[in-house]
């Protein structure tokens, strides 16, 4: 399968316009989830994204503990994400009391 057209979670700078920034690391976020982190090349924007897993693709390298992405903010953003995507997960149940 060769047209998956993001093969490597790539995403753009919402700063600058600069397209296909790769991540330079990423976490998992559960079973089926990575939140990856870009530094922008152009102008050093950093910001992380939160992914499903496409199977194929190549999971970006877990974030070395002084990544300057992985910050202490931004870990506390990923762990809110996390945290809001399993209450969506929680959320998105079939009610049993729908018709
Ligand atoms: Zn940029």
């Amino acid at each position: 399968m060769n047209d998956d057209h993001n093969p490597l979670y790539a995403d753009a700078c919402e700063n600058c316009p600069t397209y296909d920034v790769f991540p330079e690391s990423a976490l998992r976020d559960g079973a089926e989830g990575i939140i990856a982190g870009y530094r922008c090349p152009n102008c050093r924007h950093v910001w992380t994204c939160g992914w499903r897993i496409v199977p194929g693709r190549a999971i970006p390298p877990e974030p070395t503990p002084d990544s300057p992405i992985f910050n202490r903010h931004v870990t506390a953003r990923i762990h809110e994400q996390a945290a809001i995507a399993r209450a969506r997960k929680h959320l998105s149940r079939p009610d049993p009391d729908a018709a």
